[in-house]
Order: C-alpha cells, then structure tokens, then sequence
C-alpha cells in the first residue's frame, strides 16, 4: 500500500512499528547500527543462534567407518528376467568398482574400503580429519555421500540422477575385522538369492542355506557353477592404501572369513 494511501492512524501504526524496529537494532552502548545487514551485526545475531545447529563431532581414538548406500539403485541396474543367461549388470559391477576407487582417493584419511552391489564402506583415519573438519562428522559425511553420487553420475552419464545415503559407524578396534566380515556376509547371500530366484524352481526356491543353495544350483539345468563367477561379483571389493605410492589399490575381495589375516593386513592400524 501507497503511503499517501494509509490512513493516519495506519500511518501512525507503521511509523509505530518501524521505530521499534529501529530501537531493536540499537547496539547495548547505545550507538546504532548504520545499516541492519552489516557483517558484525549478522554475526552477532548468529553467534546467538549456534546453540540450535547439530554438532556431532567424533574422538580422534574412534575408529570410524561411513557407509554409502545407492538410493533405489539395484532395482535400476537389475538385469531383467528375460535375459536369463545374464546373471548380473556387468556394467553396474564396474560403475561401482571405479566410484570406490575414485571416493577413496578422494578423502586422504582413507583407509580401506569395501564395496559389493550398491554399497561402500569406508574406513577412516579419524586422527587426520581433526585437522581437516574439526572432527564433526555430519560435514564430512555429507561431503562424502555427495561427491559418491557426483562420481557415480559422472561416470554413469546417463540422464536420471542416483544418490547415495550415508550414515556412520563407530567401532572399537577389535570389532572392525568383524563389521568386514558381517557385510561381506550380507553380499554374499544376497547375490545367492539372487541366482536362487531367477534359475530354481519349486521347493528349491525356499533353499536359505549358503551350501544348499550352490549345490542346487549345479544341480540345475543348464548347471551354474558358483565359483565360476568373478571374484567381484561374488565377494565384493576391497581399496586400501599402497604405503608406497600412497594410492588406492582395487582388488576382489577373497572370502574374509576363510581368511581371517587379509583384513587385518591391509588395514595397518590393526598392526
Ligand atoms: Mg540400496
């Protein structure tokens, strides 16, 4: 509305108002603010407000692992039911293989990493990012779930966007072989379930047991060999760090559990 438009007692009334605004913006030695959006003024009035921001922030002696999970990506990449000889997404194997290898790097306190399907794990060195991030997890975690999504979709290069979500695990040193271990587990079985679903038939698909579950598969026709299948694809992937050359090594995971010393091996903290 128009000044000259107003009432007089509206007039009055948001003259009214604009002087309480003004002597709410008085400075406590009385001087007043030249303009209300001045770089002290706005800090000061955020300094105010900081109690209300969520700070979580991480001991430098945690050992921390962040876990990366594609949002409705297995149903994108699923191989579909009528291309029966095709067991698995290839190219989604190695989409996934080569975001680890590149997230990796990315973050210079990584430490070893594994990934099977559309999830990463990655652990880190929780003393380097004191400095970097103040140890406050809930940056680092959003950086890291962002730049997996930019890598995975840059290197997609496709049209729909994916994104990861992450969340954060904090373990005691003796349990981190096991957290490895327990997710491998996961991928292994899902991946069986998988064949299960798509090759068996009848009884065969309530089969839950790993062995049951191979053993039918052989016995089915035509036959599927399980171990026939890509280290990667069965067991998943591992990045850690080449202490020489500082970089992230790629390797298929072997089976953790039948080798309770790999862990352990490429995760030098463990030493
Ligand atoms: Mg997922």
């Amino acid at each position: 509305m128009q000044e000259q438009n107003k009432s007089p007692s509206q007039q009055r009334k948001h003259k009214r108002a604009e002087n309480l605004l003004w002597r709410k913006q008085r400075r406590p030695n009385g001087k007043r603010h030249d303009k209300p959006y001045s770089y002290g003024f706005a800090k000061g009035q955020c300094g105010k407000r900081k109690q209300y921001e969520i700070k979580t922030t991480i001991k430098a002696t945690d050992y921390c692992v962040l876990r990366f999970d594609g949002v409705e990506m297995t149903k994108s990449f699923k191989v579909p039911r009528e291309k029966r000889q095709m067991h698995y997404n290839k190219n989604f194997v190695q989409l996934m293989k080569n975001t680890a290898l590149e997230l990796f790097e990315f973050l210079p306190s990584s430490v070893f990493l594994y990934q099977f399907s559309d999830e990463i794990s990655l652990l880190i060195d929780t003393k380097q990012i004191e400095n970097n991030y103040d140890n406050r997890i809930e940056k680092l975690l959003s950086i890291l779930s962002s730049k997996a999504s930019v890598i995975f979709n840059r290197l997609h290069g496709e049209q729909k966007d994916f994104c990861f979500d992450g969340r954060v695990i904090l373990l005691p040193q003796d349990k981190i072989a096991d957290y490895f271990e327990c997710r491998q587990s996961f991928a292994i079985i899902k991946f069986l379930e998988e064949l299960r679903s798509r090759n068996l038939v009848g009884e065969q698909r309530n089969l839950r047991k790993y062995g049951e579950i191979v053993e039918a598969l052989k016995n089915c026709r035509p036959s599927i060999d399980y171990f026939a299948f890509p280290e990667d694809v069965r067991n998943g992937v591992v990045v850690y760090k080449n202490p020489l050359i500082q970089k992230g090594m790629v390797a298929n995971a072997p089976e953790f559990l039948a080798d309770r010393q790999y862990i352990k091996d490429k995760i030098n903290l463990l030493q």
